[in-house]
């Protein structure tokens, strides 16, 4: 029976899987049909990106499952009338890119590098950086992200600090979970990247109180989610000092209001939401395999627990 798989990515984003995923569902031996348009009861699969106009799945009453494109699920994990198991998107090509955003900004910030691209009075700074090895990095968040881009650092030599909900071991990380685990990570952190979800349990995290506990200076990442950030506190903290720079891809309000102080504070560097993004080729590779599994009756890759939120 040929499966009815609904693509519902956002349209401006199927130039690039018209290709890619049909090869890739051929390729894991699927014998289905992908469109955009199908009727709900019809439907044995949905592709999904919140960015899109379905918001109701109650019509999809034979679905098996909801493949999402994003690696967060915050905009649709509440959402009751979806029933059917959901997945998050775990992309090569999505940790290759956080891993190279992460490591371009950590070394960006580690280096100094401001000081020489912007120095319009041409002044002779000899200020050698110190090495890695004396500049110790924490991570929130050690999911498929937060490790590759532990990992990378710690190849580069940096002492890298991890902290997750549950107790992890990785070789060459510093690995701390639970609130003593935060003050304990937070207390040494040079640089501090975020790669938390946003959950319930995760909004406003980085608060005032737990920006006072960062060393004087600290500078943040956040590619994972604004909403991680009270950005009161945050500006508090950059106005003060105690912040010296942070450097944000996520906000509460995307695009970034061109009203909202971040865009002109010396102290932060805006990027649109770019750290990274799933790449059609690897995921397309991703959701086949979903489905193959799915029609096999073995467990789904990357299924989201809906009540951790993530
Ligand atoms: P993931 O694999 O689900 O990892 C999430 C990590 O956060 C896990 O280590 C988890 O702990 C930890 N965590 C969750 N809730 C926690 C809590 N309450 N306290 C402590 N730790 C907690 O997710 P991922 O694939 O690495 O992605 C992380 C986030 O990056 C996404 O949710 C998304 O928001 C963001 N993102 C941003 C971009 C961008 O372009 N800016 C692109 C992709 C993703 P456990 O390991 O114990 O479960």
């Amino acid at each position: 029976m040929t499966l009815k798989i609904l693509y519902a990515g956002g349209d401006n984003r199927w130039p690039d899987y018209a290709r890619p995923l049909p090869a890739a569902i051929e390729a894991a031996g699927l014998d289905a049909e992908i469109a955009d348009d199908f009727a709900p009861g019809d439907v044995d699969y949905i592709v999904y990106a919140p960015n899109n106009d379905l918001t109701d799945f109650s019509p999809y009453t034979k679905a098996k499952a909801v493949l999402g494109l994003w690696a967060g699920v915050e905009q649709i994990v509440t959402n009751k009338t979806l029933t059917q198991p959901l997945t998050r998107m775990v992309d090569s090509g999505l940790t290759e890119g956080m891993v190279e955003w992460v490591t371009g900004h950590v070394l960006r910030h580690h280096l100094g590098m401001d000081a020489h691209i912007v120095n319009p009075d041409h002044e002779w700074r000899f200020s050698p950086p110190p090495l890695a090895r004396h500049r110790p990095v924490t991570i929130l968040g050690l999911g498929e992200l937060g490790t590759a881009c532990a990992q990378a650092l710690a190849a580069l030599n940096f002492p890298v600090t991890g902290w997750s909900r549950s107790q992890k071991r990785i070789d060459g990380i510093t690995c701390l979970a639970g609130e003593d685990g935060l003050a304990e990570a937070l207390s040494t952190a040079q640089i501090l990247v975020l790669l938390l979800p946003q959950t319930p349990a995760t909004e406003n995290l980085l608060n005032a109180t737990r920006l006072a506990e960062l060393p004087e200076g600290a500078v943040i990442l956040n590619p994972g989610r604004g909403p991680l950030i009270d950005d009161d506190a945050l500006l508090a903290g950059l106005d003060s000092g105690h912040i010296g720079h942070a450097t944000l891809d996520t906000f509460r309000v995307e695009p970034l209001p061109q009203d909202h102080r971040y865009w002109s504070h010396p102290r932060v560097t805006v990027t649109p939401h770019i750290a990274s993004e799933t790449r059609a080729e690897t995921a397309s590779e991703v959701i086949a395999e979903n489905i193959r599994r799915s029609e096999a009756g073995e467990p789904l890759l990357f299924r989201v627990d809906r009540t951790a939120g993530y």
